[in-house]
């Protein structure tokens, strides 16, 4: 197999971290809840089979996946007992396919279902989690109508197996509570209706990482833990809110490839933007755009950390490669932190996200597979 290690540029994800902030969403939640670990978008650029099996081994007993590709390279991985839902809409055309890897999948559309009964095997079950848009607008049943059609379908059928009924959160993440309770009234009517027309049904849910930790006790039967299983907070405004306290997973390094003093007013970089005001020390990480270490986390001299120090990003960020300010001469081969702590100082994905002014989400997600990960 070919290596992706020779260069000196990595993340670590701390497994440990993940296996903790589970324990402590369980805790909260009481004996009760399952917790679906979502580790769609290859774990939030984690690595989904690693953090998979480590969430397991925590106590998660559901996986989330977005592909259906995702849900196979689990299987594949050897994930064979743990149920995996994908929460995106697969082709039901491949619905065979969720069935012989025994993935389940969301289903809100008559369609779907019609079109899927002639791919699947009549004697094999396939698992069906019903999706109720309640107020996120971008996918599931909007009508009682139509869940009630889909209900009637999925009777008739002895392989459709309705195992859970679900809806998405648009503004968990907020103050404002107003619009998250009209969706989980719009929910709970959903609820109320597949309960009177089918009886119990197995798993009910709706809470994303922002829900489970700030209205704990509110969760019907399940929660799908995503951002927080890697220690990150879904808002950092509404993080005072989160009554736990997270342990972040990844970390970012590299290590300088060259290092030189330069004369007064010497550019850097393309366009020259930046020129030293003075003699001073510049050091080269190689790491770059290329990698998903994005051009504007060099705006507004975004820092990373040296010997234990805040050292500035300087002149624009390259493909491969960037510059950095340092504060004296250090050897090549010197650890570069991007995001992580060195000594008393520490990056955190909070602060990169907000130097992009995005989410938290956005940072690892981006964080290419042309960076390593090793776990600890
Ligand atoms: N459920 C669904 C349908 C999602 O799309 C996501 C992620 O965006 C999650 C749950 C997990 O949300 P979070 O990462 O905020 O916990």
């Amino acid at each position: 197999p070919h290596r992706n290690d020779y260069r000196d540029t990595w993340v670590e994800v701390d497994l440990e971290a993940i296996a903790n902030n589970i324990k402590a969403v369980k805790t909260l939640q009481g004996k009760d809840v399952t917790v679906m670990a979502v580790v769609k978008a290859d774990g939030y650029g984690h690595g989904s089979v690693e953090v998979a099996q480590k969430a397991i081994e925590a106590g998660a007993e559901f996986l989330g996946v977005a592909l259906l590709e995702e849900a196979v390279e689990l299987r594949d991985a050897g994930i064979q007992e743990t149920p995996i839902l994908v929460l995106g809409r697969v082709n039901p055309q491949d619905a065979r396919i969720a069935q012989q890897y025994n993935i389940s999948v969301t289903v809100f559309q008559i369609e779907w279902v019609l079109e899927a009964k002639k791919h699947i095997a009549c004697d094999e079950r396939l698992d069906i989690h019903i999706k109720c848009d309640t107020g996120m607008g971008r996918i599931g049943l909007t009508e009682e109508h139509t869940l009630l059609e889909l209900l009637t379908i999925i009777r008739s059928e002895n392989a459709l197996n309705l195992m859970g009924i679900y809806t998405h959160l648009a503004t968990a993440d907020e103050w404002e509570t107003e619009y998250l309770d009209k969706q989980l009234e719009y929910f709970q009517a959903f609820v109320d209706l597949a309960k009177k027309t089918t009886g119990s049904i197995p798993y009910i849910h709706y809470s994303n990482s922002a829900a489970s930790l700030r209205y704990p006790g509110h969760n019907y039967n399940m929660i799908r833990f995503g951002i927080s299983m890697y220690g990150l907070v879904p808002a950092i405004d509404t993080a005072p809110d989160i009554p736990v306290s997270l342990e972040p997973a990844l970390s970012l390094h590299s290590r300088l490839v060259h290092v030189k003093k330069v004369k007064p007013s010497t550019s850097i970089s393309y366009g020259a933007t930046y020129q030293a005001s003075q003699e001073e020390w510049i050091g080269t990480v190689p790491i770059g755009y290329g990698d998903g270490w994005l051009r504007k986390n060099a705006e507004n001299r975004g820092e990373v950390l040296v010997a234990g120090e805040r050292c500035p990003m300087v002149g624009r960020i390259c493909m491969d490669q960037m510059m950095i300010k340092l504060p004296r001469e250090v050897p090549i081969g010197t650890k570069v932190t991007l995001i992580g702590s060195q000594g008393h100082q520490e990056i955190k994905v909070e602060e990169v996200a907000e130097r992009l002014s995005t989410i938290t989400y956005e940072v690892p997600c981006t964080l290419n597979s042309r960076i390593p990960r090793f776990y600890q």
